[in-house]
């Protein structure tokens, strides 16, 4: 692509189409896939990812809020989409929108059902989510009986699926924990399974389950990071491509003195004759404030140029002494070759976070295939 003239994310469809085979060649071909598209697909474009998914074939997408959901039908899509943190103040939405709810909580399940009945639904499709160790959403074991007497009790609603989420599917140091949480979802099913007499699909793993626990793929498998291009370690990171680079340009380029200084509050002090570069892309746009003082940094020209001083909110500076750079040149915040997972590392968080943190602000650049 020709170089970025303003701050641009651009979207590779040809490295989510590898993304995708890559993770489906390591599931049975009989497992079902569910892309995990919430956070507008992890920060880059919901509609576009969800279209290309729709195209490549996959099973169920996942969204965390109704609001999420409503945008990708707007958009069109029309495969089945599981809600996985819904509030019951939007429940009439999501079944007038053909969404599907993660019901988690004795309280959400029979709002679920009440609203489900008064809309005259029969056997509408519902996800059943067991706590099986991150103590965040789902029921406990305990309440299998509560549950499926509740659901044998109506015709307005049918599980779909019954599921839980591994606590550190990433962490080989966890193994024994992830195996004890397999464990427990296998018991969980048996029982779920006798009492409500039919058998719901099962999931339990995201990307690094699918890459980590085979064992543990069950019906369906749930990948949202590793769609976007990052396994969770260096090795996987290998097999996967960047979906999302971040890209901008110099707007302007200043010649500092010693002991000048730049940026709000004069948090960079030059220790000589120096250059800066400005770049249109603040706070606003995603570049938390963590990463100024030298802790981010951005690509010019193939070299790393430190963020100097406090990130603004539309702009940050950097230091370009050693860089032979003009203005309007391209700079690359993240892409293939810079991934953003390195960034994520200089800043102490995760690819995730950086990802998901890109604003609406940012105008997003779709390259086909
Ligand atoms: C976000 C999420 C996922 C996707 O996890 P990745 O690590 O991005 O693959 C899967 N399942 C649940 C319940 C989630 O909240």
């Amino acid at each position: 692509m020709s170089n970025a003239l303003e701050t641009i994310l651009e979207i590779d469809l040809g490295a989510l189409t590898h993304n995708f085979n890559y993770l489906k060649s390591k599931v049975q071909p009989q497992t079902k896939f569910l892309a995990v598209v919430k956070a507008f697909a992890y920060g880059s474009d919901s509609a576009e990812i969800a279209k290309h998914l729709e195209k490549l074939d996959v099973d169920y997408f996942a969204v965390a809020y109704v609001k999420e959901g409503v945008a990708l039908r707007d958009a069109g899509v029309t495969t089945p989409i599981l809600v996985l943190h819904p509030q019951s103040v939007n429940f009439k939405t999501l079944i007038d929108r053909c969404l599907e709810p993660n019901l988690y909580s004795a309280h959400v399940l029979d709002e679920f059902i009440k609203i489900a009945e008064g809309l005259s639904q029969k056997g509408y499709p519902i996800h059943i989510k067991f706590n099986t160790g991150l103590n965040r959403l789902g029921f406990k074991e305990s309440d299998i009986e509560s549950i499926t007497s509740k659901v044998k009790n109506t015709t307005a609603v049918q599980v779909k699926s019954i599921f839980s989420h591994l606590v550190a599917s990433e962490d080989s140091n966890e193994k024994d924990f992830s195996k004890l949480q397999i464990e427990r979802f296998n018991a969980i099913a048996k029982t779920f399974e006798e009492k409500i007499g039919y058998q719901p699909w099962m999931h339990l793993c995201n990307t690094s389950g699918i890459l980590n626990y085979p064992e543990a793929h069950f019906s369906m498998v749930r990948s949202g990071i590793g769609l976007y291009g990052f396994g969770n370690s260096t090795k996987e990171d290998k097999n996967l491509k960047p979906v999302a680079s971040l890209k901008s340009v110099i707007s302007q380029i200043h010649e500092i003195e010693k002991g000048e200084t730049v940026g709000y509050n004069r948090a960079y002090v030059s220790e000589g004759s120096e250059r800066s570069a400005t770049i249109p892309i603040g706070h606003a746009d995603g570049i938390n404030r963590i990463y100024g003082h030298g802790k981010g940094y951005v690509i010019i020209n193939g070299e790393r140029a430190p963020i100097i001083g406090n990130v603004c909110m539309d702009m940050i500076m950097v230091n370009v002494s050693n860089i032979a750079c003009k203005e309007g040149d391209e700079v690359v915040v993240f892409d293939a070759t810079y991934p953003a997972s390195d960034l994520a590392e200089s800043a102490q968080t995760i690819s995730y976070e950086i990802l998901t943190a890109i604003s609406q602000r940012v105008k997003r650049i779709v390259k086909p295939e």
